[in-house]
């Protein structure tokens, strides 16, 4: 699915978290590339969903907190399964 001269996913994921940190080949690379963009885009909404998450887990009881937990490692084992 990478085309050969794709950037490595942690380095897409670095772009994704913080973008100073990455250098203008890569940048450049994902302006062009599909694949790529599609990735960043999807780590930039799993930060996001995870700083959510994280947010309003402190105004949650024990309980709570513990079902999205498993909710978590369910999807998260469910898309082990997929790669
Ligand atoms: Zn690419």
């Amino acid at each position: 699915m990478f085309a050969r001269h794709c950037p490595r996913v942690d380095e897409l994921k670095s772009l994704a978290t913080s973008s100073s940190r990455v250098s203008n080949r890569v940048k450049r690379h994902v302006e062009r590339c599909e694949t790529c963009n599609q990735v960043v885009t999807q780590l930039r909404q799993d930060a996001e969903l995870i700083g959510d998450l994280r947010e309003a887990s402190l105004s949650l009881d024990d309980r709570r907190r513990q079902e999205i937990v498993e909710i978590c490692r369910k999807v998260a084992s469910a898309s082990d399964r997929e790669g």
